[in-house]
């Protein structure tokens, strides 16, 4: 493709990706209220078109070669717009090359495996798009925040004798270093709301009757862990943003910049793997042609001025 808007998406996204090996303080390091300073709203919707544009001609791509895959995986706390951006950024891209899983609870049946079993059984095939709607990684949030949900496991005592999380974090890593060698790349989306902002967003969700439903009153008692979920996150990312599978931190408190930035990450990833359309050998092509000979030779009624073809019998 042409360089320039490869260039260009790479410099946009560049300050949203984790360093692999640094530290992170989520509340210091990332302001959720940041967009680029020159970009207005209108611009900005209309960078997102284009860049689906390109993601659909990439995935088109992606499928026909059917050589890579792609995960993507959605982290935010409750409102911070996975379910909105994975709408728009995915609108125009063909729907049987995407599979989106989104991941609660876990039930009996997934707690009666190891914890990566569930998230394993969800990987997109080659040529496919897989997006995880909260990923493995609420095996560090959400159950390091609460932990009776890892008493819920059933892990052997062997297993709690080092830091769980510092292991986890590490077997994390391993699988999808194991992922990335064999074809298929992970890419990272951490959507960055602020507290204030959920707020307001929880606020519509009972003002607003069409979102009524979107509001549960386990998420305003969730709230009360911020600081808990902000110190997980900022360990969760300090661990697990790799060379094979960055983080991209994306500031959210502005739906329309959150979406855009989050379709830039994951076009740079499609225009870094460089799907290609699969050519064919002398020999095909020299097949394909006859067969148009033939193709060509046969009846057609634009030729025949609408009269029968001599070959049907009346
Ligand atoms: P939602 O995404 O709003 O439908 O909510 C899904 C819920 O499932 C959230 O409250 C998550 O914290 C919870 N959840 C997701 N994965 C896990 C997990 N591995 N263990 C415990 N709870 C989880
Ligand atoms: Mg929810």
């Amino acid at each position: 493709m042409d360089e320039k808007p490869a260039k260009r998406i790479a410099a946009f996204i560049e300050p949203l990706r984790v360093e692999p090996g640094s530290r992170v303080d989520l509340a210091k390091d990332f302001d959720a209220r940041y967009k680029a300073r020159s970009l207005t709203k209108k611009h900005g919707v209309e960078l997102l078109g284009a860049t689906t544009a390109l993601l659909a001609d990439h995935q088109a791509r992606l499928a026909a070669q059917d050589t890579y895959g792609v995960l993507v995986c959605l982290q935010a706390l409750d409102a911070g717009g996975k379910d909105g951006t994975i709408r728009h950024v995915m609108s125009g891209v063909n729907p049987q090359g995407v599979k989106v899983s989104s991941f609660k609870v876990p039930s009996a049946e997934e707690l009666g495996h190891d914890y990566l079993w569930r998230y394993a059984r969800r990987l997109p095939a080659r040529g496919e798009i897989g997006i995880f709607n909260r990923s493995h990684y609420e095996e560090v949030l959400v159950v390091r925040v609460h932990p009776e949900n890892l008493d819920r496991q059933r892990l052997p005592p062997s297993a709690k004798a080092e830091s769980v999380w510092d292991r986890r974090f590490r077997e994390i890593n391993d699988w999808e270093h194991y992922l990335s060698d064999n074809g298929f790349k992970v890419v990272k989306i951490f959507l960055n709301v602020s507290k204030e902002e959920q707020r307001k967003r929880f606020l519509k969700r009972i003002d607003v009757p069409e979102k009524n439903w979107k509001f549960s009153a386990s998420d305003v008692r969730e709230r009360r862990y911020w600081d808990d979920y902000q110190r997980a996150f900022s360990e969760m990312l300090s661990a697990t943003s790799t060379r094979w599978a960055p983080w991209y931190v994306i500031p959210a408190d502005r739906k329309w910049f959150a979406r855009l930035c989050a379709g830039a990450v994951l076009v740079h990833t499609l225009i870094d793997i460089a799907p290609q359309y699969p050519t064919v050998g002398a020999r095909k092509r020299k097949e394909l042609l006859d067969v148009r000979r033939q193709l060509e030779d046969e009846w057609s009624p634009s030729l025949s001025s609408g009269r029968p073809s001599p070959s049907v019998s009346s």
